[in-house]
């Protein structure tokens, strides 16, 4: 199926693009062009901005009920469901089961949530320290640029979408352009639930186009996910011009098995695939390092080598695929790089490091299991974005927690034991943003984000909320 557009969605509406730039989506599973869509240009971007600032600063969105737009368009992305996970699998190489769970269902679970969150007061009164009252309101910081990466377009869309336009901010979108026929149904999600016009607009294009939103003087906030090195190109912008930033940024997590945990596959696999390597590794939170204790190292190795090997590989298209292609050939190629700087290193590879047998079309790379490798290894210490785990002995708890600490990043991370509070207590030792008992998935309702060269600030939760609101006291 071929997908095309001729139209951008701006100020509301479908908007004849500013020039004949086109992006073409190529699939990863065949290396066939499957879409075609506008390129936006900083006019297009202009465009958008202007018609978000109009949004913004006029009456209408901070006094429209906000929430009840919310749940309207909860409810035209949902009724487009199937569509929003078979876009996403057929560009990005995510296995459509998954896409089907995660992407075309955690959009409309944000807005409802946000939807929820706002419907208390946001003006707090307290008695001043001073005498009289002190009236704390939050406000809406503005106009939102919102970029964002391909790995989960849409899921990380809306981490940024549903609480700022919750918040009464406006926003401008900016999708990859791996990953741009998505946002074309996101579009026409928000026509068919009449968001008032200007509150959302979509702008497909590059880093250029990223850069130019930036640096915006339209722009107010800007929310990014990505890489560390784009993150730190932003926030040095945004530095300057003081311009409130949140940035979600790469990470090198640490899984920690203890000498007590449970590697019976039949009872863990699910939990330890979405924990190591869900979306064929390219997740920025996953526990790639595998932390083992030297008790159980050939064991643990055993365990998920025999996982690993037992991955069906396959289109991302297919029903049954756990694991599809990388997102592109240039991708796949900075995979390999790595696999092969493993090796070069002294890894011994115990399953995969190959491209897959029998496959001549697509981006695949088989999932691969490093043994013998030291957290210095630089498949240790740089994040792949793909489906390779490093198996790293250790000695005692206090070992595992100076090694999974030894990292340039902190986002996620897990603790494997039969044990829960054991588990637990090692959890709070880690420094990380976010790190699992057992399994890990990122929940709607608490913060996610990481720490050092993981990012700043929170998405998801009460704190992403307020990562779009703005502080004013009023004193009475
Ligand atoms: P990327 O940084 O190349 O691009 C991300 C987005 O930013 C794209 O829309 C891109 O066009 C734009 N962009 C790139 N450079 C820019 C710049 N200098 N200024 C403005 N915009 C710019 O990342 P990617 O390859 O698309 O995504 C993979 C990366 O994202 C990985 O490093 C991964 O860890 C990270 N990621 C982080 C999280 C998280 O929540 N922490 C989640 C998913 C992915």
């Amino acid at each position: 199926m071929f997908t095309r557009y001729d139209s951008l969605y701006l100020g509301g509406a479908w908007a004849a693009p500013a020039s004949d730039a086109r992006i073409a989506v190529v699939s990863p599973n065949t290396g066939e062009t499957i879409g075609e869509v506008p390129e936006a240009t900083h006019a297009d971007a202009d465009a958008a901005v202007t018609a978000a600032r109009r949004a913004f600063d006029g009456p209408g969105w901070r006094d429209h009920d906000r929430a009840a737009a919310l749940r309207r368009f909860a409810d035209a992305i949902e009724a487009r469901k199937d569509g929003f996970a078979h876009l996403v699998a057929a560009q990005n190489g995510m296995p459509i089961a998954f896409a089907s769970q995660l992407e075309a269902n955690f959009p409309a679970t944000l807005l409802r949530y946000y939807a929820d969150l706002i419907a208390g007061d946001q003006e707090e009164a307290r008695p001043g320290l001073l005498g009289g009252t002190v009236r704390v309101r939050r406000e809406p910081v503005g106009v939102v640029a919102a970029i964002v990466p391909w790995n989960f377009p849409q899921t990380l869309g809306f981490m940024k979408i549903a609480p700022a336009l919750a918040a009464g901010c406006t926003v401008v979108v900016k999708p990859s352009p791996e990953t741009v026929l998505d946002s074309f149904l996101l579009a026409q999600a928000a026509i068919d639930a009449e968001l008032p016009a200007g509150v959302l607009n979509i702008v497909p294009g590059g880093r250029d186009l990223g850069a130019y939103l930036v640096t915006h003087p339209g722009v107010d906030k800007v929310g990014f996910t990505g890489s560390t090195e784009a993150g730190r190109d932003i926030a040095e912008k945004c530095g300057r011009l003081l311009r409130p930033v949140t940035l979600e940024l790469g990470g090198k997590s640490a899984a920690i098995v203890l000498d007590d945990a449970d590697l019976d596959l039949a009872t863990i696999g699910q939990d330890l695939f979405l924990a190591t390597l869900a979306n064929n590794g390219q997740t920025c939170y996953l526990g790639t390092r595998v932390l083992a204790p030297r008790t159980r190292y050939t064991e643990v190795v055993d365990a998920l080598t025999e996982f690993a090997a037992s991955l069906n590989v396959t289109d991302s298209l297919d029903p049954d695929a756990q694991i599809g292609p990388m997102v592109s050939a240039r991708h796949r190629e900075r995979v390999e790089g790595y696999i092969a700087k493993g090796r070069a290193e002294g890894g011994r590879v115990t399953t995969g490091g190959r491209r897959p047998a029998g496959r001549d079309q697509g981006w695949f790379v088989e999932p691969t299991v490093f043994a013998d490798v030291d957290n210095d290894a630089t498949i240790c210490r740089e994040e792949i974005f793909g489906p390779v785990l490093a198996v790293i002995p250790y000695r005692d708890e206090d070992e595992a927690v100076r090694i999974a600490n030894d990292s340039d990043f902190g986002l996620g991370g897990t603790v494997w034991s039969a044990d829960p509070q054991r588990a637990l207590s090692l959890a709070r030792r880690i420094e990380t943003g976010t790190i699992g008992v057992n399994r890990y998935l990122p929940d709607p309702a608490a913060p996610f984000g990481g720490v050092k060269a993981s990012g700043i600030g929170r998405e998801l939760g009460p704190e992403g909320l307020a990562a779009y609101q703005q502080l004013k006291s009023i004193y009475c």
